[in-house]
């Protein structure tokens, strides 16, 4: 597949594996290349694929959260890359990458799990431009809003909008090719709101791009803030009549909205932040 424009000058390239979603954002003053993948392997892959897009430089990388499948290309873009260009993320960006993906990584590596070769090439590479709540990026004739809108599928999840191309970069808060993912680090009780603070900023007619998959619009992110909402309000029920973690999956039956394969971390995280310690 390449690079597909979803909205006018925003462009999606979806990257197997994990069906990861590069987006590029074209501006007078150069592009914004949104996440870079998993490896600097992957990342030069990307590097190759824009020269599709014609000759204007990459000026700006933006993460929209600190999962590996998003940000384990940094290197290639960043610092100590011929590119040296800034790479904007969250401020909590930096402390999620030692907490969860520098383990994570160790432990791809002393496990020897495949591509190893390309994952002892990563060099973890934090955003060098820490967004707080709202920051606005000048791409010379249009601006990328950022926006932090609270804990969901991680605590940095970075909201990207594009307001002259009705355009929204949404990372991982969406999903579409596969359900809400409740990884490392994620806040199950909190993403609903999260979601819910994002529509009451999207007008019908947006286009959304999710992290993984299709472009969708409003009505598919209304949809999903609703299960979100539901697992949310599920995990306080059962944790409030006194059903015990492990066997909440079981409880909640068929009133889980999502796969309950998927819900094992959301009910762990989410009784473990009801019930502190
Ligand atoms: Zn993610």
């Amino acid at each position: 597949m390449g690079w597909d424009e979803v909205a006018a000058g925003v462009f999606q390239r979806r990257y197997n594996p994990l069906d990861v979603s590069v987006c590029v954002i074209r501006g007078s003053d150069g592009l914004a290349v949104v996440d870079t993948r998993s490896s600097p392997r992957q990342a030069d892959e990307i590097r190759t694929d824009l020269r599709e897009l014609g000759s204007a430089p990459v000026r700006w990388v933006i993460n929209t959260h600190a999962h590996f499948d998003h940000c384990f290309g940094n290197q290639r873009f960043g610092p100590g890359s011929d590119l040296n260009v800034p790479i904007y993320g969250h401020v909590l960006a930096p402390a999620f990458l030692d907490r969860f993906e520098r383990p994570g990584l160790a432990e791809c590596i002393a496990n020897g799990e495949e591509p190893v070769e390309e994952w002892r090439e990563v060099v973890i590479t934090p955003p060098t431009e820490l967004v707080g709540d709202r920051h606005t990026l000048d791409l010379g004739d249009r601006a990328v809003d950022m926006f932090y809108l609270g804990r969901g599928h991680t605590d940095n999840d970075l909201l990207l909008r594009i307001p002259d191309a009705a355009a929204w970069l949404v990372g991982d808060v969406i999903e579409e090719s596969g359900p809400p993912c409740y990884g490392a680090g994620s806040f199950p009780l909190d993403w609903p709101q999260t979601v819910a603070r994002l529509l009451a900023l999207v007008t019908d007619g947006d286009v959304l791009v999710p992290g993984h998959g299709a472009p969708v619009g409003a009505a598919f992110a209304r949809a999903q803030q609703q299960q979100l909402a539901t697992v949310a309000g599920l995990i306080r029920e059962l944790h409030g009549d006194g059903v015990p973690a492990g066997k909440a999956a079981e409880a909640g039956g068929d009133r889980w909205p999502l796969p309950v394969a998927g819900l094992a971390p959301a009910i762990g995280t989410g009784y473990a932040q009801l019930s502190p310690g």
